[in-house]
C-alpha cells in the first residue's frame, strides 16, 4: 500500500512530462533526494528524508506516462554526466565526488557505473575518520561526511560562535545561530575572517584524509567534486587537503589521480539522468 506521498510524486513526474511535450523515453535520478535504490528492479529501497521504503517508482511513473523510465540514484547521475558531458571527458577509473550536505561518491570503471550487489556502492562519506567523532546523519561517529561536508562546516562555525569567536559569522547570519551554513562560512572567508580560515583549514584537512583513503582504495585517474560546498570552497578546501594527502596517499597513486571541480556545476544531476535512455546505464 503506497503512502499518498508516493502516488502525489508520480503523479507529479507524469504531469511534468506531460508539460514538456511527452519525450519518447525517460531518465529520472532522485534529484537531491538521497536514496538507496536499485535501477535494475527500477526500487527506491528506502529514502529516508521522504520516509520511503521499497516504493516501486519506476513501476509506477511508467504506468502514469506509458513511457520507459530509467531510475538512478542522485550522486550516481551527477558522476554519468560528469563522464559523459562535463570535466570527466570519458575517463575512467573516475570517482564523482559530491560534496554538499553530506559526502557521496558515483564509482566509473572501464566507463561503467559500479554500483555494488545492490545498487548502493559510494557511500563514501561513512569512511571512518575520527572513532569518536562526532555523528553523521545516519548516527555513526566520526564518519567523513560529519568532519568535511558543509554540515560539518556549519557545526564549527556554530561552535565557534559559541566559543565568543563567530562575530563576523553571526553578523553574516542575522544574528542568528541557526542560520550559520557553509554559504555564510564562505562569505566571511572571502571578507578575510580568521575563524572562517580555520575552519575551513579543519574541514579541509578532513577533506584530505578522505580522497587519501579514497586514492589508496581506487587509484583512479580522475577525482571530480561537485556540490553546493565544492561551488563555493573547492579551492581553499583543496588547499588544506593537500598536506593530508601527500602525508597519507601512496605517492605512485597521487600522482597518477587528478582532482578538478565539476564541469557542469548544478545541471551534471540532470544531464547524466537524460543520458541513460540513450547510453543506457
Ligand atoms: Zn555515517
Amino acid at each position: 500500500e503506497l503512502s499518498y506521498q508516493e502516488k502525489e510524486t508520480s503523479a507529479y513526474i507524469a504531469q511534468q512530462l506531460r508539460k514538456l511535450g511527452f519525450e519518447p523515453q525517460v531518465g529520472i535520478g532522485g534529484y537531491g533526494v538521497k536514496a538507496v535504490l536499485s535501477s535494475a528492479q527500477g526500487v527506491v529501497h528506502e529514502a529516508p528524508n521522504l520516509g520511503w521504503r521499497e516504493v516501486p517508482l519506476r513501476k509506477m511513473v511508467e504506468e502514469r506516462t506509458g513511457l520507459p523510465v530509467w531510475l538512478e540514484n542522485d550522486t550516481n547521475v551527477a558522476a554519468l554526466g560528469e563522464y559523459r558531458f562535463g570535466a570527466g571527458q570519458r575517463t575512467s577509473p573516475m570517482v564523482y565526488l559530491g560534496l554538499g550536505t553530506g559526502i557521496g561518491a558515483g564509482i566509473i570503471i572501464d566507463g561503467q557505473l559500479y554500483r555494488g550487489i545492490g545498487g548502493g556502492a559510494g557511500e563514501v562519506g561513512h569512511i571512518v575518520i575520527e572513532p569518536e567523532g562526532p555523528p553523521c546523519g545516519s548516527g555513526h561517529p566520526g564518519c567523513w561526511e560529519a568532519l568535511a561536508s558543509g554540515t560539518a562546516i556549519g557545526r564549527m562555525a556554530r561552535e565557534a560562535i559559541e566559543q565568543g569567536r563567530g562575530d563576523t559569522l553571526l553578523r553574516l547570519a542575522g544574528g542568528d545561530p541557526g542560520r550559520v551554513t557553509g554559504r555564510i562560512v564562505a562569505e566571511a572567508l572571502r571578507q578575510g575572517d580568521g575563524t572562517a580560515r580555520a575552519i575551513i583549514q579543519q574541514a579541509g584537512a578532513y577533506l584530505g584524509m578522505g580522497l587519501a583513503s579514497v586514492i589508496n582504495f581506487m587509484n583512479p585517474a580522475l577525482i571530480v567534486i561537485g556540490g553546493g560546498v565544492a561551488a563555493r570552497l573547492l579551492d581553499p578546501l583543496l588547499e588544506a587537503a593537500r598536506p593530508e594527502i601527500e602525508r597519507r596517499a601512496f605517492p605512485a597513486l597521487w600522482k597518477q589521480v587528478r582532482i578538478v571541480p565539476a564541469g557542469l556545476k548544478e545541471t551534471s544531476a540532470a544531464l547524466g539522468a537524460a543520458s541513460l535512455p540513450h547510453f543506457g546505464y
